[in-house]
Parts: C-alpha cells; structure tokens; sequence
C-alpha cells in the first residue's frame, strides 16, 4: 500500500488528484493547509506528499523548508504542484527543497511520470500499485495453466 498525501487548499484540486491516484491504486490522504500537510505527515506516514505552493497558513515553500530541516521526514519525497509555471519559478521550486514539479492543471500523464521514478527511489519498484496487481495475477494464471495443462498431459 502506497500512501500519498495531497496538501491543496483548492477543492477540486484535491478532488482531482484524488481520483487520478485512486485509479492508480494509491491510497490517499488530504490536507487543506501547510499546518495540515505537516500533522498528517506525522500521523500517517505517507511515502510521498503532492505539496501545493500556494496555501493559507504555510505555503508549500515554508512547508518543504520544515520538512528538510526535520531529521526524520528529510527524505520524504516532494512534488510542487503550482500554477508558477512561469520561467525561472522550476528552478526556484528545484532549489527549495522539492524532488519535482507539476504545474496546474494537472496531466494523469505529468502525475505519473513525476509520481513513479521518486516511489521506485524509494520503494524498488517501477510500477504502480495497480500495475503490479495486474502482473501479479497474469503470473498467477500463468503458474495455474501450467499446472492444469500438466494434470492434462498425465491422463
Ligand atoms: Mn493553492
């Protein structure tokens, strides 16, 4: 079970980026401030947080700065997810602290790419949740037809 936590004021935000994880097989948590996103840090472990930048109470950059600064969430993996798409903003966000970058309105596309190679990082593992199901299954009804087909061959 892969948790990722959304820190997004905005509702349909969230909504979205809900749904898209979901699809995918990750479990998923919400927060609607920085203040939030840093208690449900603590309270439920996520193995990744999608951090909005622009939040009421903290911001996504006062939230990140906590985050590398505090010895045991230092490794956690951040995502920015902003509307500063705007040039020179990647680097910024790049130089405080976050692992990665989407820019709004968010692509199931742009969520996955940036998602998977910082979950793999951490986990050993390129696919998403849903993707290993499936290939965990297929190996099973593999294995099942093979031992079948042998029950077949012995008559
Ligand atoms: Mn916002």
């Amino acid at each position: 079970m892969i948790k990722v936590l959304i820190a997004e004021d905005n509702a349909v935000n969230r909504e979205l980026l809900r749904e898209l994880l979901e699809a995918r097989g990750y479990t998923v948590v919400e927060g609607c401030d920085g203040q939030e996103a840093l208690q449900l840090i603590e309270q439920t472990k996520p193995d990744i947080l999608l951090l909005d930048i622009g939040m009421p109470v903290l911001d996504g950059f006062a939230v990140v700065r906590k985050i590398r600064e505090n010895p045991r969430l230092a490794t956690l993996p951040v995502l920015a997810v902003t509307a500063y798409a705007m040039q020179g903003d990647r680097e910024k966000i790049l130089n405080s602290g976050f692992d990665g970058y989407l820019s709004k309105p968010i692509s199931a596309v742009a969520l996955a790419e940036q998602l998977e190679p910082l979950l793999s990082k951490r986990h050993g593992r390129s696919a998403p949740p849903n993707q290993s199901y499936e290939s965990q299954a297929s190996e099973e009804t593999r294995v099942a037809s093979a031992i079948l087909g042998g029950g077949t061959n012995l008559e």
